[in-house]
């Protein structure tokens, strides 16, 4: 443990970024017209706070202020989350907000059922015909906009609004904007070299519990499980003695997989026969084994299948894992990748042979398709590689007291190309770097970074940035160093 604390001090004294997070207290924390317009323009509308905001009420003749109009939902749920509101003289409130053109589609789209709108602080409408008795407070912006309807058609419904306006970026953005390229990139980096060590620690935790070997196979099906199956993924993992025991072929894993999941479909499409045929064979061996496997088979409730594109349907992402656990080079494969340049690239190592059903289906309810679909796609190598692959080899190199192996896998990190946009960094960028495009983030350490930032501070504070301390320490690296840690 001295080790490990003295290997934290000196990394904080060559990463000024680390050393923030410690003088915030935020290393602590890591232990642990006519009719109504179309709603998309009524939420653009919102977004933009384009309405004369100082005499907004609700139904109920309450007085409301907007401090924050919250953040588009891209998920699900109600459309705007993180909203922060006050009611006439009370204490400010944080929560979501559902937009709709009807005050009655609250009870018409089954929110008062849902437990997700349970958070919903206010409803807005377009218009309505009067009081409500039931649901969230009820606020109508037709007769509030600041401009005339048509006007706001045109300026929202195209390109001309892609960034928050300025009064909503964090505090953050405008020191922000005062650095240089090159020192936003070595915040960036810096922020990055963080999250690594962060990650590489969960796993040597991990690794010192239930073995290296066991601590990636973890990691991996977390990361499959992406942002809505961690958890599955990681009971399935830890099972992993259990269900490999006597299997030997990519379809016994994957049988025992998907039925200890309870993924496999209880009832045949009828109507595409090779799903249907795939779907039988692997019911014919599950028959035979479930008896063996009741104890541990997950609640069908476990998963979160709404909304998943097919392409990362989890049913997909576990034949994937059957490849990966028939191949028993495959750990082999990977360490020598980390530690030789000219090893096989990580993508063909990780990319499983063609599949018998999978190349051409993506679910197991999925009719054939045209085009081959590789198993694995290249956006997901990217995350693998920086979520868990390259902080395991880091790990294991830190155990191994190797500096240089380190070094090298931190630069393998830092190189590592930019992996897929989502709305979390999207947010992030117009957020904190007031809509910076896409360009500046070449890296997919650079992706990283902002999301450790958002992690640390954004994370900890509010939508209007209370007591967030990154944005006095922005000004304070620029004026001290112009400095310190400048590349
Ligand atoms: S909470 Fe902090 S880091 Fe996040 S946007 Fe606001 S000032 Fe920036």
């Amino acid at each position: 443990m001295r080790r490990a604390k003295a290997i934290r001090v000196s990394f904080a004294a060559n990463n000024f970024y680390a050393r923030w997070r410690q003088q915030c207290g935020i290393v602590p924390a890591l232990h642990e017209g006519d009719g109504p317009p179309p709603e998309r323009l009524l939420q653009a509308i919102w977004q933009q706070q384009r309405l004369r905001r100082d005499r907004l009420r609700t139904l109920d003749g309450r007085v409301v202020r907007i401090l924050h109009p919250g953040f588009l939902s891209v998920e699900g749920g109600p459309d705007f989350c993180g909203a922060v509101l006050q009611f006439d003289d009370e204490p400010p409130v944080s929560g979501d907000l559902e937009v709709d053109l009807h005050v009655n589609g609250w009870k018409a789209h089954g929110h008062d059922r849902n437990p997700n709108f349970r958070t919903v602080i206010l409803q807005v409408v377009w218009s309505a015909p009067g009081k409500t008795a039931e649901g969230p407070p009820v606020l109508s912006v037709a007769e509030a906009l600041d401009a005339p309807l048509s006007e706001l058609a045109e300026w929202l419904g195209g390109d001309a609004a892609p960034t928050l306006p300025e009064e909503f970026r964090g505090r953050c953005a405008a020191p922000l904007r005062e650095l240089g390229e090159e020192q936003v990139q070595e915040l960036l980096r810096q922020a990055a070299l963080v999250r690594l060590r962060g990650k590489a620690a969960q796993l040597a935790a991990r690794a010192r519990e239930s073995g290296w070997e066991q601590s990636l196979w973890e990691g991996l099906f977390r990361a499959l499980g992406y942002k809505h199956n961690p958890w599955p993924m990681q009971r399935l993992a830890e099972l992993r003695p259990r269900w490999t025991y006597g299997a030997k072929t990519t379809v016994e894993l994957q049988t025992r997989l998907l039925g200890i999941g309870n993924l496999l479909p209880p009832e045949l499409t009828r109507s595409r026969p090779e799903a249907d045929g795939f779907v039988r064979r692997l019911w014919d061996r599950w028959w035979r084994e479930q008896n063996a496997f009741g104890d541990c088979q997950l609640p069908r409730s476990l998963w979160r299948l709404h909304g998943i594109r097919p392409i990362n349907h989890p049913q997909r992402r576990l034949a994937l894992a059957a490849h990966w656990l028939v191949d028993r080079k495959l750990i082999s494969a990977i360490e020598r990748w980390g530690v030789t340049e000219d090893a096989p690239r990580l993508s063909k190592i990780l990319q499983p042979p063609q599949d018998e059903f999978w190349t051409t289906h993506l679910t197991l309810r999925s009719a054939k398709s045209a085009r081959p679909q590789p198993l694995l796609g290249e956006a997901r190598v990217t995350d693998l590689a920086m979520n868990v692959i390259l902080p395991w080899l880091w790990a294991r190199a830190a155990e191994g007291r190797n500096p240089a192996i380190q070094a090298a896998i931190e630069k393998r990190y830092c190189e590592w190309p930019a992996g897929e946009d989502n709305s979390v960094l999207k947010r992030a960028r117009q957020r904190l770097l007031g809509g910076t495009g896409i360009k500046r983030f070449r890296t997919a350490a650079s992706q990283q970074g902002l999301l450790q930032i958002i992690r640390d501070f954004c994370d900890h504070s509010n939508a209007v940035c209370d007591h967030c301390r990154f944005p006095e320490l922005v000004r304070g690296w620029q004026v001290d160093g112009q400095a310190e840690g400048k590349p």
